[in-house]
Parts: C-alpha cells; sequence; structure tokens
C-alpha cells in the first residue's frame, strides 16, 4: 500500500477503489477485533479458469507465503492461470 504523498487523481482513485471493495480494508477493524473471523483459511476460486487460490499454501511460485490471506494479496494480482483479477474469483468452501 502506498501511503506516501499522492497525487490528487491518485488518492481520489484510491479512495474510489476502497469504497468499492469495503470492508477488504478495514484492517484496523480486524486487528482490534481478535475474535473476528480472522483464523480460517479460505480458498478462492477463479470464476473464468477454475484455478483455486489456497489460503493455507498461499503461492510459494509468485512470492506469496502460504496463510496468507486473500485479502492481502495485492490489489494488482491476477490468476496465474488466465490472468482474471481478484474480483473475478469467488470464496468457496472445499
Ligand atoms: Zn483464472
Amino acid at each position: 500500500m502506498v501511503q506516501t504523498q499522492l497525487p490528487f487523481r491518485d488518492k481520489l482513485a484510491l479512495t474510489r477503489a476502497k469504497a468499492r471493495v469495503g470492508c477488504l480494508y478495514n484492517e484496523s477493524h480486524f486487528k482490534t477485533n481478535p475474535t473476528a473471523d480472522m483464523t480460517e483459511p479460505k480458498t478462492w476460486m477463479c470464476l473464468i479458469c477454475g484455478w483455486i487460490y489456497d489460503e493455507a499454501a498461499g503461492l510459494p511460485d509468485d512470492g506469496i507465503a502460504p496463510g496468507t490471506p486473500w485479502k492481502q494479496l495485492p490489489m494488482n494480482w491476477v490468476c496465474p492461470e488466465c490472468g482474471a483479477r481478484k474480483e473475478d474469483f469467488e470464496m468457496v468452501q472445499i
């Protein structure tokens, strides 16, 4: 996350992006609520090609350590199989 002085347009874009993804950015909320549902590893499936991201397994080949929550993947992260964006993924139960 870029915290240093952004040009105004970037700030606006960032605000819009935050509004769009909503709770994904309420990390302070989770930090102050240890009982929040943050401990259970989840899996996310690409709706385009069916590739699955397993939070417990991470994606070591991509520099994503095992145990990395979905919401901590970079905004510009894409599906390694088909290039779909994070918003094209859906949480799934296995
Ligand atoms: Zn995909």
